[in-house]
């Protein structure tokens, strides 16, 4: 059993953004898609997106749960291919002992009828239908949900076909998750600032250069230096970029943290496989 961590922890199990790059050139930050977990003390465990990173987090739950059933939350962001597309290979979804809370900014029936249709004739083989475990589906924004000492509040981004952000707090620690959205949106990038306030940990959509985001705009995505901005103005602890460009090396993520680091110092990338404690 992982040890249980005394306030929160987050895992990186996908940190890119738009499509999964595997390749030399991606190795040390990692290519797989955006999937976030988080760890809580003697509760549900909890999961940001299903890109294709969730399918490594499902083989390390069945690993550590074995023939223990298991009850997850996956707080979806929104629906974009790079935020869904590991779910048909999650294999704690093709267990009739686990249980699995879909949130997400759509109403119930629509949030299901959205992940049966990726999975549908001729996309896939395998039917949503023919999934074992018990599923269930709940509208997350706007909204607050509470299990045990866990409040998480759901807020609305700036993004194509909308997406939501997160606030995760525990026992006095604050995580929040705001991928995918793009500045310049008065209303929201004040709802944005509301909501990161004093976090420990800032997760943000810096998926362009400022260079890149000129070109970008209306794209949906944000950069690191808007990062930076938020993570000053908002109290932030520790700033992560995240949703990395797929065009973006390892060297150039570096250079962006580096770049990044000037203007808020407790900067950090997202990598695959890493974790933060709180
Ligand atoms: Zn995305
Ligand atoms: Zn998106």
């Amino acid at each position: 059993m992982m040890a249980q961590p005394s306030k929160m922890k987050v895992q990186f199990w996908g940190v890119r953004g738009s499509i999964p790059t595997a390749g030399r050139d991606t190795f040390e930050f990692g290519g797989n898609t955006a999937c976030v977990e988080i760890r809580v003390p003697d509760q549900d465990i909890l999961i940001v997106d299903g890109g294709s990173g969730i399918r490594n987090l499902g083989i390390a739950l069945n690993k550590e749960f074995q023939a223990n059933p298991l009850s997850l939350h996956l707080f979806l962001t929104h629906f974009h291919w790079d935020h869904i597309q590991g779910l048909p290979f999650f294999e704690p979804l093709y267990n009739g002992a686990n249980r699995v809370t879909f949130h997400s900014g759509r109403a119930p029936a629509e949030s299901r009828e959205i992940l049966e249709g990726q999975m549908s004739t001729p996309y896939f083989p395998v039917n949503f239908e023919l999934l074992t475990a018990k599923r269930e589906f709940v509208r997350a924004c706007p909204g607050v949900f509470r299990h045990g000492p866990l409040t998480v509040e759901a807020f609305p981004l700036n993004h194509p076909q909308t997406a939501v952000g997160y606030r995760f707090e525990c026992n006095g620690a604050v995580v929040v998750h705001a991928s995918d959205c793009e500045h310049g949106d008065k209303k929201l990038d004040s709802v944005l600032r509301h909501y990161a306030q004093n976090a420990d940990v800032l997760i943000y959509d810096s998926q362009y250069t400022p260079e890149e985001y000129e070109i970008k705009k209306g794209w949906g995505h944000s950069t690191w230096l808007e990062a930076t901005e938020v993570a000053k103005e908002a109290g932030v602890k520790q700033l992560v970029l995240f949703h990395h460009d797929p065009s973006h090396s390892d060297q150039m993520i570096r250079e962006n943290v580096d770049r990044a680091r000037l203007r808020f110092e407790n900067t950090i990338a997202a990598q695959e496989g890493c974790s933060i404690e709180l």
